[in-house]
């Protein structure tokens, strides 16, 4: 990516102009990448390399409202450019070089800290007042789909989207890696919401990913993490101790 555009963006575009910059981006992401990942997965199990968790097959219906809940998500999505920027315009944060070690560094720790970020505010949307009001919307896809990845209430959309912001104004990132952050996202996010995985439910921990949060859709309770199960075991374990001081 040319390195006077990301300035150019950064320090010249309005913010109406980069609000529709981003509502683009996550358009593109998710209209343009979900229908594709999804035949890659039909083809993948053709060939017996990864297998279907759910056996029942979301219905057309609920691919559409998926959609049409994700459309609300992305205007909300739209919106967290602005602070980020804002933040980058005043000097409240360091902006590192492009180098390709900044660049895949920066994507790490950003998809690390939104492993944090996404089970905190998925523990907060488990409370009876969210689940009812908030977190049902994403609940619908009891088997999820490709569709569901965007598919939530424009409340929870908007916690969601506070990944960058929470974390840029205490740790320094090379622009790219905010700007590629969300196609690696979506990506993983693709991955947990697919319906299918790797081997038939048992197997390494890292074969599992899938499963946890396709189990989650349907049993609204357990794995509150996304890719990984670690902050699920603390908590577990950080509660037993508590209750058996008790
Ligand atoms: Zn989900
Ligand atoms: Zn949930």
């Amino acid at each position: 990516m040319n390195k006077e555009l990301v300035y150019t963006i950064i320090y010249e575009y309005s913010y109406i102009q980069l609000y529709w910059l981003t509502f683009f981006y996550f358009f593109a992401l998710y209209y343009g990448i979900a229908p594709v990942f999804n035949r890659v997965c039909i083809w993948l199990a053709s060939k017996g390399i990864v297998y279907k968790i759910l056996k029942k097959e979301a219905t057309k219906r609920q691919k559409r409202i998926e959609k049409i809940h994700s459309l609300k998500s992305i205007f909300v999505f739209g919106f967290s450019v602005l602070p980020v920027v804002y933040l980058m315009r005043s000097n409240s944060t360091v902006l590192l070089p492009d180098t390709v070690l900044n660049i895949v560094l920066g994507i790490l720790l950003l998809t690390l800290w939104n492993e944090i970020h996404f089970f905190l505010v998925h523990r907060i949307m488990h409370i009876p007042f969210f689940m009812k009001h908030v977190h049902k919307t994403h609940h619908k896809s009891i088997t999820p789909t490709v569709y569901s990845v965007f598919s939530f209430h424009w409340f929870e959309a908007l916690l969601l989207s506070t990944v960058p912001l929470t974390i840029l104004p205490f740790v320094p990132f090379s622009p790219i890696a905010i700007f590629l952050y969300p196609l690696a996202s979506i990506l993983l996010n693709y991955s947990g919401h697919c319906n299918y995985r790797f081997g038939k439910g048992n197997g390494a921990d890292w074969k599992l990913f899938g499963t946890r949060h396709n189990a989650h859709h349907s049993t609204f309770k357990k794995s509150y993490g996304f890719a990984s199960h670690i902050l699920d075991k603390l908590s577990n374990k950080i509660r037993h101790q508590w209750q058996s001081k008790k």
